[in-house]
């Protein structure tokens, strides 16, 4: 038996079958490539969903790993650990300070904790547990497979089989001002939006819709909380993409990119809200662990050594432009363009699975999302040749699929 087989023959056997995964198993990953167990090398424009963000194996996120390992892995939260601190203050400056940060495992628990503060906060202003506890979500939205992250995400593919749901949570229309304002009422405590919306399609929120939000937030006295888990940590350019709004969110999550691979979650709330959270209120064993937020450290340094988010704004910039001539090549097979940054979608005229299949047996690795979407989530190190590889292709599997 080869490695493969015995891989795909452990997998049927043993592993839960809530994946549909494809033929192949992965061995080895540097910078943007990926080696498969027959050898064969890949362009990760997945990079583990957006999660990779300064490349597989970054030498400096793997010092921090081995070295921490070495040191102290894991104490819990019953004691202070010391990169876990320096962490904290490194987000807190990042969101622009006047803040706390907790730290959990994954975006999923990252949202759990914004919709817990919301039910604090609710409970604060209305003066009684059980009201004022409805949090307005958008449609399309993901934040996550926990009960409260699923129940916040207003999809049947994601909700079906799994009612009853949380209560509380009530859907408006994404970029729509006007039917957030009709979805608040007297028992609103927040609303929760993706910046980019990712597996919905990679929707980005227009900079007015998220000022109107803030306004909307301040003159209703109910939290803006924005899930930044996919968009965050430098993806579009900034920091995290609600900045180019010029806006200051109440509380924001983040997972993804900020551990370069290791389990991280956080969320930073501003101290007007922090302290409705109480000693033995919340927490994780996980959370905020020495090795992880060592790792993550590291991927926050290496980010701005390397100048990443200039590498973002200047190849984002080119990529965008490349696209949108494909799009006028093949104006019946892509239907739009959309995204910032190193997070784009390429939405096409047919559920992207057959493409997306075949893009990886030319030897590009690329996510989809909903509505006909295929996503280029690269390393934020992804150069200007990356992109041009994966351009050619992309055109070759366009051109294969649309018939021309
Ligand atoms: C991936 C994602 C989540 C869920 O994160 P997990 O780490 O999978 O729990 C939540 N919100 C957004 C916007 C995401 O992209």
């Amino acid at each position: 038996m080869t490695i493969s087989q015995d891989t795909e023959q452990l997998y049927n056997d043993h592993v839960l079958g809530n994946y549909g995964l494809p033929p192949i198993t992965f061995v080895r990953g540097r910078g943007t490539r990926l080696w498969d167990d027959d050898g064969k090398s890949y362009l990760d424009f997945c990079a583990g969903i957006a999660v990779v963000t300064m490349g597989h194996s970054h030498p400096k996120v793997v010092s921090a790993i081995q070295a921490h390992a070495a040191e102290l892995t894991h104490v819990s939260n019953l004691f202070r650990n010391a990169p876990q601190a320096r962490l904290a203050a490194k987000l807190d400056a990042l969101a622009g300070g006047g803040g706390k940060v907790f730290f959990c495992n994954s975006g999923a628990e990252a949202n759990e904790t914004l919709v817990k503060l919301s039910r604090l906060y609710g409970q604060a202003k209305c003066g009684q547990e059980g009201r004022c506890f409805k949090v307005v979500v958008a449609d399309q939205a993901f934040h996550g497979r926990t009960f409260g992250g699923m129940s916040a995400t207003p999809q049947e593919k994601i909700q079906g089989g799994f009612r009853p749901l949380v209560p509380g949570f009530v859907t408006a229309k994404f970029n729509d001002i006007d039917s957030f304002r009709q979805a608040v009422d007297d028992d609103t405590a927040a609303v929760l939006v993706e910046t980019i919306q990712g597996e919905g399609g990679i929707r980005p929120a227009e900079v007015d819709f998220l000022r109107e939000l803030r306004a909307l937030c301040d003159e209703k006295g109910i939290l803006m909380l924005v899930d930044e888990v996919q968009c965050g940590v430098g993806r579009t350019g900034t920091f995290f993409a609600f900045e180019q709004a010029g806006i200051r969110p109440d509380a924001i999550g983040m997972a993804k990119g900020l551990g370069n691979g290791s389990p991280i979650g956080a969320v930073w709330i501003d101290d007007r809200h922090a302290g409705l959270f109480k000693p033995g209120s919340h927490g994780t064993t996980f959370g905020g662990a020495p090795l992880v937020c060592a790792a993550a450290l590291a991927t926050l340094e290496a980010m701005e050594e390397e100048g990443v988010m200039d590498n973002v704004a200047t190849n984002g910039a080119h990529v965008m432009e490349r696209l949108n001539a494909l799009k006028a090549e093949f104006p019946d097979y892509i239907i739009d363009i959309r995204g910032r940054g190193f997070m784009i979608g390429i939405q096409v005229a047919e559920p992207p699975g057959d493409l997306v299949a075949l893009l990886r047996d030319r030897g590009l690795i690329v996510p989809s999302a909903g509505g006909n979407v295929v996503r280029f989530l690269p390393p934020l190190v992804a150069t200007r040749e990356d992109f041009d590889e994966a351009i050619s292709i992309l055109r070759e599997g366009v051109s294969a699929r649309s018939g021309h």
